[in-house]
């Protein structure tokens, strides 16, 4: 439910050459508006679960876009009915002109730079969280290990690109160098806490948990299929992922400070998201 600070559930998320929308609840347009980001820049909308929440702002979006570009074209991902509804919306408004491709969230899809793709997550219906990677893995260089070695500067770009190389006979193997750059991320959408999530947030480097509740409500936590803040820090530390951020608060709680306590005292690097409060995925 929106409140005068929290608006439904939407997070963009942005590399240099794609960007995702995971979620698209009431007021979403209106957000991406504020933050100066093109509709038509959006390449993806993924969809977690058919609940109102979640979906309500799609239809908004549809019209600009129908509005703004000549052949608009978008790629929606989702549960089953996800289709229906967007069809059946678009024929009754008598919005046209978008080319929507539609892809099930067991499907990966390559954007650009990006990969999505699914996992099935419990909230009593068909939902599913989503991992987001860099499309094709991402090379970092060890430098304390390169100075240790004392391998001259001039060497490193050689050394980034997997070639061998020697200095003064000594001979040195790349793969001691070189690191895969790890940039997952994990969406969990609306869900009880299940171990399927921490298999999908495995090593994840930002988990973004649903912590609707605090276990103060966890009665009404299991009643609805959600999460409390304690039960996604368990899940963040399972899961070895560095970063966890806690979102879908209820309108119960007005400030957040409850799930932060709760949750950092098991996982301690959790944030609360407030709406648009940004994260840089280094
Ligand atoms: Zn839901
Ligand atoms: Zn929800």
């Amino acid at each position: 439910m929106p409140t005068k600070l929290r608006g439904a559930p939407a997070i963009l998320i942005k590399s240099p050459k794609s960007t995702i929308l995971l979620d698209c609840g009431e007021g979403t347009q209106n957000r991406i508006i504020n933050i100066g980001i093109g509709i038509q820049k959006i390449d993806l909308i993924a969809i977690t679960h058919m609940h109102g929440d979640h979906v309500f702002g799609l239809l908004p979006l549809l019209h600009t876009l129908s509005n703004i570009s000549q052949t608009p074209k978008l790629r929606i991902m989702g549960p089953k009915t996800l289709k229906d509804f967007i069809e059946e919306n678009i024929k009754l408004t008598l919005i046209k002109n978008i080319d929507i491709e539609f892809t099930r969230p067991s499907n990966e899809l390559c954007l650009s730079d990006l990969r999505i793709k699914g996992f099935e997550v419990d909230h009593g219906m068909e939902s599913y969280g989503y991992i987001i990677e860099f499309a094709k893995a991402e090379k970092k260089l060890k430098v304390n290990e390169l100075i240790k070695a004392g391998i001259p500067r001039r060497y490193w770009p050689q050394i980034k690109r997997g070639k061998k190389v020697t200095i003064d006979g000594k001979t040195f193997d790349p793969s001691d160098f070189v690191e895969i750059r790890n940039r997952k991320i994990v969406y969990s959408g609306d869900t009880k806490p299940i171990a399927n999530t921490i298999r999908a947030a495995y090593n994840a480097k930002v988990l973004i948990h649903e912590a609707t509740f605090t276990s103060r409500l966890k009665n009404e936590a299991e009643i609805s299929n959600h999460s409390t803040a304690l039960d996604a820090a368990k899940i963040a530390l399972e899961a070895n992922a560095e970063v966890l951020i806690l979102t879908h608060i209820s309108a119960r709680y007005p400030d957040p400070y409850e799930h932060l306590y709760e949750s950092r005292r098991v996982f301690r690097n959790t944030f609360v998201a407030e709406d648009y409060d940004y994260y840089i995925v280094m």
